[in-house]
C-alpha cells in the first residue's frame, strides 16, 4: 500500500460532524454584525509581503517569526497572518473613503502563523472580526466593543472578561516609552532575549512578555510606578474617560489593565481584549483596538479606524458540542423506483431526505432510518396502490398512514 499522507502540523481538518458549529458561528456573525451595520468583505488569503511588514509592523513577532512567505515571479507573497492589513488595503484601493462614514466591514476566514502548535494555538486558524473606518469619537470604540460583546452573547457566552487600556497617541506614548526604558535599564541584562531586542525597537511590547523572570522585573515597585502612572495626554485621557462612560451606560462590565499593550504595532488609544477563564493559558478570545494611523501608513488619506478579531477555534472550544442534525425523513421501501421518486418529491418541497440506494432488506432500512432521521416514510405495496405513505415517528414509535399529498404537512406537525 502507498504511504498515507498526514495533515501538516498545526493545521486541522474541519470534519462534517463539527461543521454545524462553524455554520452557527458564521450565521450569528452575519446576524449580529448586520444589526450594527457591518457588511461582509472577503479579501484574498495571499497578499504582497510588504503589506504586513508595513501594516502589522516589522518589530512584531508576527512579521519577524510567524509569516508564511514565498516567492513567485520575483514577488514576495505572504499568507495573511491577520486580516486588518488586508481590509485596510482594500478600503484604500477601492476608494471607500468616498462613501459616507463610518464604513463598517466584517470578515471571517483562515489566518496563518508559524507558531508552536499547542492547545488553542494552531498554524492555520480562523478569525472573525470587524473594522470601522472614519470615526475618531469614542462612540465608535464603544460601539465596536459592544458589537463584540453582543456577538459573544448571541453565541451563548456571557461569562467573559472585557479588559481595556489606552495606549495614548504617538506623542504622549513616546514620553512613556522613554520613562519605561529608563526604569528598565538596570535590568536590561536580566530580561529575556526577545525583550532585549524589543527594548530599543518597541519598548511597550515588553509589558506583553509572558516569560516569568521578565514578569518579576515588571513587578518591581519602581517599574510598577511607571506602568501605573497616567502618562496619556489630556485629549487621549478624555477619549478614554468617555469610552468608559459609554460602556457603563451600555451595561458592559470591564476591567482596566495597564499591562494590556497588544502584540501589533498599529494600535493607538483604545486597546481591548476579551478573555475566558475556561481556556487555560491561551485565554484570549478576542483582541482589538484603535489604529488611527494605519490607513495613512498604507498610502491612504488619514482615517481613524478601530476593530477587533476573534479566534474561532477558541470560541468553539468554549461552546457546548452540538450534536449532528438528523435528516427530516428516510424513505423505507423495497420498491426502489417509487422510493427514489418520492424522495425527490420531498426534497423539492424543502425537506432533507434520503433513501436506500442499494435496496437492502426492509428491516435493515428501518434500522438505518432510526439512526439518521426523525421520521421513516414507509412505501409498501399497499401504500403504493392506494397512493398513500405510512409515516413512523422514530422518536415516539407512533405510525400513521396518510394520503401521499398530505405527507409533508404531516411531517411538519
Ligand atoms: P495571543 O496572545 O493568544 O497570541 P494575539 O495577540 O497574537 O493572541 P491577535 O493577533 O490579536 O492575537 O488575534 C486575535 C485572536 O485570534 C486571539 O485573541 C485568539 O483568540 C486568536 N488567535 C491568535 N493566534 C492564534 C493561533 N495561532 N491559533 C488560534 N487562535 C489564535
Ligand atoms: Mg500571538
Amino acid at each position: 500500500m502507498a504511504e498515507k499522507l498526514k495533515v501538516l502540523k498545526g493545521t486541522k481538518d474541519i470534519l462534517p460532524q463539527d461543521i454545524d458549529m462553524w455554520h452557527f458561528l458564521e450565521e450569528k456573525a452575519n446576524e449580529v454584525f448586520s444589526k450594527y451595520g457591518f457588511k461582509e468583505i472577503r479579501t484574498p488569503i495571499i497578499e504582497v509581503t510588504e503589506l504586513f511588514s508595513r501594516g502589522v509592523g516589522d518589530t512584531t513577532d508576527i512579521v519577524n517569526k510567524e509569516m508564511y512567505t514565498f516567492e513567485k515571479s520575483d514577488r514576495s507573497i505572504t499568507l495573511r497572518p491577520e486580516n486588518t492589513a488586508g481590509v485596510v488595503r482594500s478600503y484604500i484601493e477601492n476608494n471607500m473613503s468616498r462613501l459616507s462614514s463610518p464604513v463598517k466591514l466584517w470578515y471571517h476566514g483562515p489566518m496563518f502563523r508559524y507558531e508552536r502548535p499547542q492547545a488553542g494555538r494552531q498554524r492555520q486558524f480562523h478569525q472573525v472580526g470587524v473594522e470601522m473606518f472614519g470615526i475618531k469619537d469614542p462612540t465608535a470604540d464603544a460601539e465596536v466593543i459592544l458589537t463584540a460583546v453582543n456577538y459573544l452573547k448571541a453565541l451563548g457566552l456571557n461569562d467573559l472578561d472585557v479588559e481595556i487600556n489606552s495606549l495614548g497617541c504617538p506623542k504622549c506614548r513616546n514620553e512613556f516609552k522613554d520613562r519605561l526604558k529608563e526604569v528598565l535599564k538596570p535590568y536590561l541584562n536580566e530580561l529575556c532575549e526577545d525583550c532585549q531586542n524589543r527594548y530599543e525597537k518597541n519598548p511597550l511590547r515588553l509589558l506583553d512578555c509572558k516569560v516569568e523572570s521578565c514578569k518579576e522585573i515588571f513587578e518591581k515597585p519602581e517599574v510598577q510606578a511607571v506602568i501605573k502612572s497616567d502618562f496619556i495626554c489630556e485629549e487621549c485621557a478624555s477619549h478614554y474617560t468617555e469610552l468608559k462612560l459609554y460602556l457603563e451606560k451600555m451595561g458592559v462590565k470591564y476591567t482596566e489593565n495597564k499591562l494590556l499593550v497588544r502584540g501589533l504595532d498599529y494600535y493607538n488609544r483604545t486597546v481591548f481584549e476579551i478573555k475566558s477563564n475556561n481556556l487555560g493559558s491561551q485565554n484570549a478570545v478576542a483582541g482589538g483596538g484603535r489604529y488611527d494611523n494605519l490607513v495613512e501608513q498604507l498610502g491612504g488619506e488619514p482615517t481613524p479606524a478601530i476593530g477587533f478579531a476573534m479566534g474561532m477555534e477558541r470560541l468553539i472550544s468554549l461552546l457546548p458540542q452540538k450534536t449532528s442534525k438528523k435528516l427530516d425523513a428516510y424513505v423505507v421501501s423495497n420498491f426502489q423506483t417509487d422510493a427514489f421518486v418520492l424522495t425527490e418529491e420531498l426534497r423539492s418541497q424543502g425537506l432533507e431526505v434520503e433513501f436506500d440506494l442499494t435496496n437492502k432488506k426492509f428491516t435493515k432500512q428501518l434500522e438505518k432510518a432510526s439512526k439518521v432521521a426523525k421520521y421513516a416514510i414507509i412505501l409498501g405495496e399497499d401504500e403504493i396502490l392506494k397512493h398513500q405513505v405510512s409515516i413512523k415517528n422514530l422518536e415516539e414509535g407512533k405510525q400513521i398512514t396518510v394520503d401521499r399529498e398530505n405527507c409533508v404537512k404531516m411531517l411538519e406537525l
